[in-house]
């Protein structure tokens, strides 16, 4: 299984967070959703997870 993951240092924000999230693709995006609302005060929207799910990149072993 290929996890997915959202490096919320590639979406665009002024605060530097550094978080990572991984997991399967619908567990990453709805925390990635509830972080970018919660912590960078972004309004939840269905823009807002395509926005997301276009960062998600896959996994890679070994890293
Ligand atoms: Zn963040």
């Amino acid at each position: 299984m290929t996890r997915k993951v959202a490096d919320c240092r590639k979406f665009p924000s002024e605060t530097g967070c550094t978080l990572t999230i991984a997991g399967e693709e619908d567990e990453v995006l709805r925390a990635a959703t509830d972080h970018a609302v919660s912590v960078h005060g972004h309004a939840e929207s269905p823009e807002l997870r395509e926005q997301i799910r276009g960062i998600l990149e896959e996994e890679k072993a070994g890293t």
